[in-house]
């Protein structure tokens, strides 16, 4: 083969592709990174940043309220959403700068259009036409939102990339989803002010997660006011002059200023050319790679959620990672998908990491459950009564805790931390052997003695 132009060529500059390309380039390797659109890519531009900024936003609603028990007095704060977005935005190009020193420092070339793949070592960048050659292709083009079938009046509708930008707070929205996006962006809404109706086709938001997650959720949901509508999808959106009107499949319509649909996300490789270079795409079109990241074809690799393993942001970063270390580091390494600690910042928050009770019980033969619901103690003045639920998930015969779930303040930063112990195998003793960090919420996971029992075997 002629001298190639790269080592390694990059399409898409999220998470995963910045990280294979930094790492790569410190080893010494040529290499060019393609972004259609935001150097960052959707973590940074339009996901999880973005949307953490939304969320601690809407929960100074809530803090404004508690503040009063505790001797403050506040006259009607006020929210404006424009300064919140520009804010945001100012946050989030200075982000993207940092990406690109990043890029810059590791010597990596950025090339700012659309690419495609057109051999095991070349790719075509879409709007100028240049042929470009690598020794090794890296897809990490990432997912994009899906509208599902395509009903009458759908154009109407928003998705997570446009909920960023609105110009104006919706006085009313209806959020199509059960996912944690949809479940996280209602909460937003809400808690900035907007009538927040949630239409999910399932029976009960967050599928997979724990199933007392699931309810208290719900319950909280519903007495903060936020509708939810199960078992329906939309038939059709109809735009009058003021409105939009969302047609549901029992026959009833909602009315709205935004419709968003939250209902899943499918890979990026539409229009890729993945296909015809004989690289095998899964039921979804994501790419069916092997775990050291390596497609059906050599030369070409893929990471984060363009793989159809696990769509967060870490997990990107780490494939992308460990894949640079494989091929350039001379450093072979795999990931693990297993442990991931994940979270829904809604409010209340839920975290959780390893078995929900349903699978811990379809895969141990005996399981211990651990639970405290109580009111933290800042309720305790402020008057709020949202109770924190802990949760721990104890296999009977190995004494191992095989899943923590917590839904309350701060459960996602308190997760993070038990994601160590379930890592390192710790038992139900080790937990009970830490010493409690007092006053505190997640205390309560290493005091919890109770065996919880179901009301059937309680009275048995
Ligand atoms: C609303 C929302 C909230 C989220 N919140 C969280 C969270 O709280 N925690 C978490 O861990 N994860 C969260 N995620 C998921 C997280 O953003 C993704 O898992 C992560 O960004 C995946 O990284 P990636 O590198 O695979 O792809 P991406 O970050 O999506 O990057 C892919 C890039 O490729 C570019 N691209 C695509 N095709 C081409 C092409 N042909 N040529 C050139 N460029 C191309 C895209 O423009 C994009 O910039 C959230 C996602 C969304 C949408």
């Amino acid at each position: 083969m002629d001298k190639l132009d790269y080592d390694l060529f990059v399409i898409g500059a999220g998470s995963g592709g910045v990280r294979a390309a930094r790492i790569a380039g410190g080893y010494g390797a040529k290499v060019a990174i393609a972004e259609e659109y935001r150097i960052g890519g959707t973590c940074v531009i339009r996901g999880c940043v973005p949307k953490k900024i939304l969320v601690y936003a809407s929960r100074f609603a809530d803090d404004f309220e508690d503040a009063r028990g505790f001797g403050w007095s506040i006259d009607e704060p006020k929210f404006d959403w424009a300064s919140l977005i520009a804010a945001k935005d100012r946050e989030i190009a200075r982000l993207e700068g940092l990406y690109r020193a990043g890029l810059a420092a590791a010597k990596v070339e950025v090339l700012e259009e659309r690419v495609t793949v057109t051999g095991p070592n070349t790719v075509q960048l879409v709007k100028s036409g240049r042929t470009l050659t690598a020794g090794k292709i890296l897809i990490a083009t990432g997912g994009s939102p899906m509208l599902g079938k395509a009903i009458p009046g759908i154009e109407h509708v928003i998705t997570s990339n446009e909920a960023f930008d609105l110009k104006r707070l919706p006085e009313r929205i209806i959020v199509a989803g059960g996912g944690y996006i949809a479940i996280e962006f209602a909460s937003i809404f809400s808690n900035l002010g907007a009538e927040t109706t949630i239409v999910y086709r399932g029976d009960k938001i967050l599928r997979g997660f724990d199933e007392d997650l699931r309810d208290r959720l719900t319950e909280a949901y519903t007495k903060q006011g936020i509708r939810i509508v199960t078992r329906q999808i939309f038939t059709r959106i109809e735009k009058t002059a003021g409105d939009l009107i969302g047609h549901l499949s029992n026959g009833a319509t909602l009315t709205a200023d935004e419709i968003m649909f939250a209902v899943g996300r499918a890979p990026n490789t539409s229009g890729l050319g993945l296909d015809q270079v004989g690289v095998e795409l899964g039921w979804n079109g994501h790419v069916v790679v092997n775990e050291y990241s390596k497609s059906s074809v050599d030369s070409i690799f893929a990471v984060g959620d363009v793989t159809g393993r696990a769509a967060l942001t870490p997990v990107a970063i780490r494939e992308g990672h460990a894949f640079a270390d494989t091929e350039f580091g001379g450093k072979p390494r795999m990931i693990e998908h297993t442990l991931i600690p994940t979270a829904v910042f809604s409010t209340p928050e839920i975290a959780s990491v390893g078995l929900p009770e349903h699978l811990a019980r379809e895969r141990c033969s005996d399981v211990h459950i651990y639970k405290a619901a109580f009111r933290p103690l800042k309720a305790t003045l402020s008057g709020r009564e949202q109770k924190m639920l802990m949760k721990l998930i104890v296999d009977g015969v190995s004494d191992k805790v095989v899943g923590c779930h917590i839904l309350g303040e701060d459960a996602a930063e308190i997760i993070q931390m038990a994601a160590i112990a379930l890592r390192l195998g710790a038992t139900k003793a080790d937990f009970g052997a830490t010493m409690a960090l007092h006053p505190t919420a997640a205390e309560e996971f290493v005091t919890l003695r109770e065996k919880w029992m179901a009301p059937t075997e309680a009275a048995g």
